[in-house]
């Protein structure tokens, strides 16, 4: 009974932490992602459009996403769409405050 009530109480938690953490590794691994595609670009001396961003993901050979996200570069920006809100997606909301500071990203 007792273990009943303890695994109702941290399950939920857990599964918020898990979210959490994936959230900040596919965030972290954008980030990561961006900084390199951007070394590239001035390497190559190549312009930024998203068909060489797409060419560059399929050579990239790490995973972005832990949760399985979609990679999509939009704008100038590296999103997720898992991760970025960028669909109507009220499964999963990202942490407040991260989702803050790319939104700030995005307008700048
Ligand atoms: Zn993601």
């Amino acid at each position: 009974m007792i273990i009943g009530i303890i695994t109702a109480i941290t399950f939920p938690l857990y599964n918020t932490f898990v979210e959490n953490i994936e959230y900040k590794v596919c965030e972290n691994n954008r980030i990561m992602l961006e900084n390199n595609y951007k070394t590239y670009l001035e390497y190559e001396q190549i312009e930024d459009k998203e068909m060489v961003f797409n060419d560059f993901l399929d050579e990239y050979d790490q995973k972005i996403c832990p949760d399985g996200g979609e990679i999509i570069y939009k704008d100038g920006h590296i999103l997720c769409t898992k991760h970025s809100n960028i669909i109507d997606d009220t499964e999963d909301q990202p942490v407040p405050y991260l989702y803050d500071y790319h939104l700030k990203i995005m307008m700048e």
